[in-house]
């Protein structure tokens, strides 16, 4: 797939699922704003992708869950690169505790990075993705249609990610912007404390995410894929 000429933004892309989303958007010759909030990070895999790239690969350290520094990234990116194609909002955090011990302060930390961090980023993008005719894609999660024990908080901000997601479509495909969400299963990746070393070998990988996000850029004008549902094929029986 060749996507040179494209900008890209990437949020939670130092890590896991954002910097294989990042590093493939990079490989297909697109320019690339990458962020997450630790800036030595950010740097450094700004640097790392870059060395195998045919884009531009560029870091700017934001916090999603900050409204202020969602605008200040989408600026920075349109700044640099001078245009803006593709938002992908990857960043995301999961406390996965029981309500009892979840603390308000740790629900408003889910809710403020994985829901209202996409609606700021996006906000922001849609007079940049107007001129382009560009994309939104979020990552999401089987979490997001599938409750379980210990996801008050995640549960709630990917179910309403999920809806807010289907809005924003709704309202931005006259615009000519086309608005998905990629809802994926188990990663292996270091999300919510798990280990790639801990035997997840059954998992999805990072790059199968990538290669789902590829996959709808590749789309025909005239057609929109809105929502994935992946998993992995092979799950330990319960
Ligand atoms: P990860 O390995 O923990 O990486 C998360 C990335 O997001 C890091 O780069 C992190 O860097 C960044 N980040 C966290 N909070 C941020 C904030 N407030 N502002 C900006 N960046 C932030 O996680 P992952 O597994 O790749 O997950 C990525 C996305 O996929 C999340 O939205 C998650 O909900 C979703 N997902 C994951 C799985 C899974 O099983 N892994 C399954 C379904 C969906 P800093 O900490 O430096 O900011």
């Amino acid at each position: 797939m060749d996507l040179a000429g494209k900008a890209c933004v990437v949020t939670g892309a130092t890590k896991g699922i954002g910097r294989a989303i990042a590093e493939a958007l990079a490989a297909a010759g697109a320019d690339v704003v990458i962020s997450a909030r630790t800036s030595s990070d950010v740097e450094r895999v700004a640097g790392e992708l870059s060395a195998g790239a045919s884009g531009r690969v560029i870091g700017f350290a934001a916090d999603v869950s900050r409204p202020e520094e969602c605008l200040g990234l989408i600026e920075e990116a349109v700044g640099t690169l001078g245009r803006l194609d593709v938002l992908v909002n990857n960043a995301g955090v999961g406390i996965l505790t029981s309500i009892e011990d979840l603390s308000v302060e740790d629900w408003q930390t889910q809710i403020d990075t994985n829901l209202r961090g996409v609606f700021c980023c996006v906000k922001a993008a849609v007079p940049h993705l107007k001129s382009t005719e560009g994309w939104v894609i979020n990552i999401g999660s089987l979490a997001g249609r599938n409750p379980f024990a210990g996801g008050s908080g995640y549960n709630a901000s990917k179910f309403g990610l999920v809806g807010m997601t289907e809005a924003m479509m709704l309202d931005l495909r006259h615009s000519g912007i086309r608005v998905s969400i990629v809802m994926p299963g188990s990663v292996n990746t270091r999300f919510g404390g798990d280990y790639p070393e801990s035997g997840r070998d059954w998992a999805l990988g990072a790059d199968d995410v990538a290669s789902a996000v590829l996959h709808l850029l590749s789309y025909p004008d005239n057609a929109h894929v809105s929502r994935v549902e992946m998993r992995p094929s092979r799950p330990p029986r319960k």
